[in-house]
């Protein structure tokens, strides 16, 4: 246990869950433990101890934890300007949005910068909705695509949707790869066809080419938006955006998570007709856009780049699928995904499993009741690839 007696926090970890526990609304399933410190590829618990991070906390922190060039930015930026709202321009945030030109198509190079995946999506909705003049969306099965009222008519999951129910925006979710559901759900009222590349929350469910090829063929010749929603799939699966990468150029493009390394960033990309049709005034925030985020932004998309995170991300990750299906362990039943977004189906619950990675040092995230997600920092070298597979087969057997 720590006993940093200096320390102006709460040191031990039954101390911090108590804390938490009888004061915030009870709506995470916490684990137990207490992060306090990372450092690259690892975290650290209030007891010291060390786990590799396959998780990134959730997809953000893609140049895993107090990068050196990432963290001097920040600080020098901390010391210069960090508030800046958008009626003023800002030296960063004019960098940031030309570095962004060397990963977006140049047909949707027209912006929105938020503050998360969420608010990212509500404005990709608002945008459909004022440029088609129609109100419903047709989404998929399984589909994850925020909280907010807007984009929660998006998610599928009842769990999340019932509660709060009526949702505001019409909505239909059809079935996953199928395009003659899709091609049978649009009507003349549909705005919008939203969904992610591939599925995060969902399990790690990619989207075949053909499916996607076909949504933007339907689209386009119904007049209909289609918003991609790249917040959990953007930069970590070697590609910038996946849709992209299949071959398709989304009308809208939303990313959060990754761009920002973990700094709060909400990205909503959009053609220039759908620029074009907002009157000014019509959407805005406070904080989007600030310095400190555009910084983060700028200095992320930058390493990612120059460090050659894109590559390493594709390499290793195709080697970590190769490698758990090499281990050919019956519990497992298919290994899914992209780069650094992957997912292990297992035959039996997750969380048990889960809980032994945690144990034997490595943190990784459930998605749905059972699969296994792999989130990894893109820093990851071949040593955290190769004690991944030691610690997975180890679980593996044991469970
Ligand atoms: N869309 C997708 C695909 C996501 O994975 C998430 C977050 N898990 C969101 C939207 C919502 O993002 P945020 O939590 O930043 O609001």
């Amino acid at each position: 246990m720590s006993t940093d007696l200096t320390s102006p926090f709460p040191t031990a970890v039954d101390q911090i869950l108590e804390i938490e526990k009888s004061r915030q609304i009870p709506l995470y399933a916490k684990r137990d433990i207490a992060l306090v410190r990372g450092e690259g590829n690892y975290l650290f618990d209030s007891d010291g101890r060390k786990y590799l991070d396959a998780m990134s906390n959730y997809g953000i922190a893609v140049l895993g934890h107090a990068h050196p060039r990432y963290s001097a930015a920040l600080t020098e930026q901390l010391t210069t300007l960090t508030t800046g709202h958008q009626s003023f321009g800002n030296d960063v945030r004019a960098a940031f949005l030309q570095e962004l030109d060397t990963i977006v198509p140049e047909s949707i190079r027209r912006s929105f910068v938020s503050n998360s995946g969420t608010e990212g999506i509500e404005a990709a909705l608002k945008f459909a909705r004022v440029f088609t003049g129609k109100t419903s969306i047709v989404a998929l099965r399984r589909a994850y695509h925020g909280r907010t009222f807007g984009a929660l008519s998006a998610t599928a999951d009842k769990k999340y949707r019932e509660p709060f129910e009526p949702l505001p925006i019409p909505s239909t979710h059809v079935a996953f790869n199928d395009i003659e559901a899709v091609r049978a759900a649009v009507d003349d009222t549909t705005a919008a066809i939203i969904l992610e590349p591939i599925q995060g929350e969902g399990g790690i469910h990619p989207t075949d080419v053909e499916f996607l090829q076909a949504i933007r063929e339907l689209a386009t010749e119904r007049g209909i938006v289609l918003i991609a929603d790249e917040i959990q799939s953007g930069f970590r699966t070697g590609d910038p955006f996946v849709s992209v990468a299949m071959g398709v150029v989304p009308d809208i493009i939303v990313t959060a998570k990754a761009l920002a390394n973990g700094f709060p960033i909400g990205l909503t990309l959009v053609t220039e007709a759908i620029s074009a049709s907002l009157p000014g005034g019509a959407h805005g925030s406070t904080f989007g856009g600030n310095p400190l985020a555009m910084r983060a932004g700028y200095e992320t998309l930058r390493i990612l780049r120059e460090d050659g995170l894109y590559e390493n991300a594709k390499a290793l990750g195709a080697q970590i699928v190769e490698r758990i299906e090499a281990l050919q362990s019956p519990k497992v039943r298919a290994v899914r995904g992209r780069g650094f977004m992957l997912g292990i189906e297992l035959k039996a619950k997750a969380t048990p499993v889960l809980r032994g990675l945690q144990e034997n040092g490595v943190l990784a995230l459930p998605a749905g009741n059972l699969v296994i997600r792999l989130l990894p920092p893109m820093t990851w070298e071949q040593q955290q690839v190769d004690e991944l597979i030691e610690t997975l087969d180890k679980v593996l057997r044991d469970a």
